[in-house]
């Protein structure tokens, strides 16, 4: 045989289904047992920059390879280059978990290669995200005249809430944009300065700039201050600005503080500005009967975020977007050209009318899974776990002598710093950045930091599926050694 002909020259089309078998089997083999013990890797990735780069051939193959050899290099050069975020030990940022049903209907969904842009394009993708986010509606505890969608983000959720109030309060912007029109005030959106910066991603996006957001301060327990807010807006106003929206937050990334939504409701409510709130992670704590509370006040916001692939078992990524005026945010969207004109048309949801992109994954499916498999009392119980645990971590840090909490614990985050021997707060500041470098290269668990009033603060966040007493147990005791062995 010439060596320029490949032996599989005859066959054009994909795997055959056999060898799929035989890989898929090895594949799910690999992932139960990744799943069950994957807290024997290092959480945080070991790896050098550049190096699994340099791992990597720099020209694409020509000929093709068998399965084998591709799992073969992921488990030789890209498995170390992982951080392990479905590690338990994981409490950085926010912890989330890839649970096993979530998995499974995520694999499912890749072999669909659903593309749900019209209702026709797969009925049962648009009809599912209907009753799931109507079911996680309903374990929110949110009115039923919110209608719902699923993207991607958070991000990409408070940029179509922003860009729909944008809508409401400059009608023709679809059309005429904004660039050059003079006749326009300045437009103004409003948020703590503990928001999360997706926000200001979104004012830049919109055009409106940075500097339209206006960071209201917080209070001694970081929560936005509504007096500061209404007197912010009233003085906006009678210079002819234009206030677009108020974002509150329930649960902010540096603290989980809740704003008090309430008060911040009334407030839009009398200057009819567009309330987002940004529940990301902390929504799903209202499934909690501690905290079924959480989003008392929301009911009258315009528009929600919650992620589920935050704090409820679903794989990265879902988010869920909760909106009183779906209509408005089509009217900022729709736009069908005659290839996408369909018979059903006024009959039925087309789901990428209610967005910028056109194409979207069947992600309702993974949600679903994971709310059948574990069942509202299942999911529930997991996150009271959580929050006991974040509980009996802060009692650890109040009882010592050598730590300090620096805010509030009201769901599962704890943020604390070391106290070494100095007096000095920048000298504090640096203990506690080598006290977390240490931490995080040991390997056994990782955590990430946050500035609160200035000074460097840790962060221990509990959200993964897998955590127990165990790994929070040997996250307090490893903080203990290394913080000794650094003062001395
Ligand atoms: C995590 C988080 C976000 C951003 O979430 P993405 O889904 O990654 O865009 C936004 N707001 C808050 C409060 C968050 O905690």
């Amino acid at each position: 045989m010439p060596d320029n002909k490949r032996a599989d020259d005859h066959l054009l089309g994909d795997m055959d289904a056999e060898t799929f078998r035989q890989n898929g089997y090895a594949l799910v083999n690999w992932i139960a047992e990744y799943l069950a013990t994957s807290d024997h890797y290092p959480v945080l990735s070991q790896s050098k920059p550049g190096e699994i780069r340099a791992a990597l051939p720099k020209d694409p193959p020509v000929k093709g390879t068998s399965f084998e050899n591709i799992f073969k290099d992921f488990d030789d050069i890209l498995l170390p280059g992982i951080t392990h975020w479905n590690h338990p030990g994981f409490f950085g940022y926010f912890a989330i978990s890839a649970s096993a049903p979530g998995v499974l209907a995520e694999f499912l969904s890749a072999a669909l290669n659903v593309q749900a842009m019209l209702w026709r394009t797969s009925p049962s993708a648009t009809e599912l995200e209907e009753v799931t986010l109507s079911w996680l509606r309903q374990l929110l505890g949110l009115p039923d005249c919110y209608e719902a969608v699923i993207y991607d983000t958070a991000s990409i959720a408070s940029l179509h809430a922003l860009t729909a109030a944008r809508h409401r309060a400059i009608p023709d912007v679809g059309t005429r944009g904004l660039a050059g029109r003079r006749e326009l005030g300045m437009l103004r959106i409003y948020a703590s300065e503990q928001a999360h910066s997706s926000i200001d991603k979104v004012a830049m996006t919109l055009g409106l700039g940075h500097n339209a957001i206006r960071k209201i301060p917080v209070d001694a327990e970081f929560k936005l201050r509504p007096d500061v807010l209404q007197k912010t807006i009233e003085a906006d106003i009678a210079k002819g600005e234009i206030p677009i929206a108020v974002v509150a937050t329930v649960g902010t990334t540096s603290t989980t503080s809740v704003d008090p939504v309430g008060a911040i409701s009334s407030i839009c409510a009398e200057k009819r500005i567009w309330l987002h709130v940004d529940a990301a992670y902390a929504g799903s704590a209202a499934l909690v009967p501690d905290t079924h509370n959480i989003l008392d006040g929301c009911s009258q916001a315009d528009s929600l975020v919650v992620n589920p692939h935050k704090w409820l078992f679903t794989p990265f990524d879902l988010s869920a977007f909760y909106c009183r005026h779906m209509d408005i945010v089509r009217s900022a969207f729709s736009l069908t050209p005659d290839y996408l004109q369909t018979p059903e048309a006024g009959k039925v949801k087309n789901l990428m009318d209610t967005g910028v992109q056109l194409g979207r994954r069947f992600r309702a499916l993974k949600l679903w899974a994971v709310i059948r498999y574990f069942g509202s009392d299942g999911l529930r119980d997991r996150l009271a776990d959580h929050m006991r645990l974040a509980k009996l971590f802060a009692k650890w840090v109040d009882e010592s002598e050598d730590f300090e909490r620096t805010a509030p614990v009201p769901l599962s985050v704890v943020c604390f710093r070391a106290r070494g021997n100095s007096e000095d707060e920048a000298d504090t500041d640096l203990l506690n950045e080598q006290l977390l470098e240490r931490i995080n290269t040991n390997g056994e668990v990782f955590l990430s930091h946050t500035r609160l009033n200035g000074r460097f603060t840790l962060r221990l966040a509990i959200g993964h599926i897998r955590t127990t007493d165990k790994h929070v147990r040997r996250a307090w005791e490893l903080l203990v050694k290394h913080r000794n062995l650094i003062v001395g």
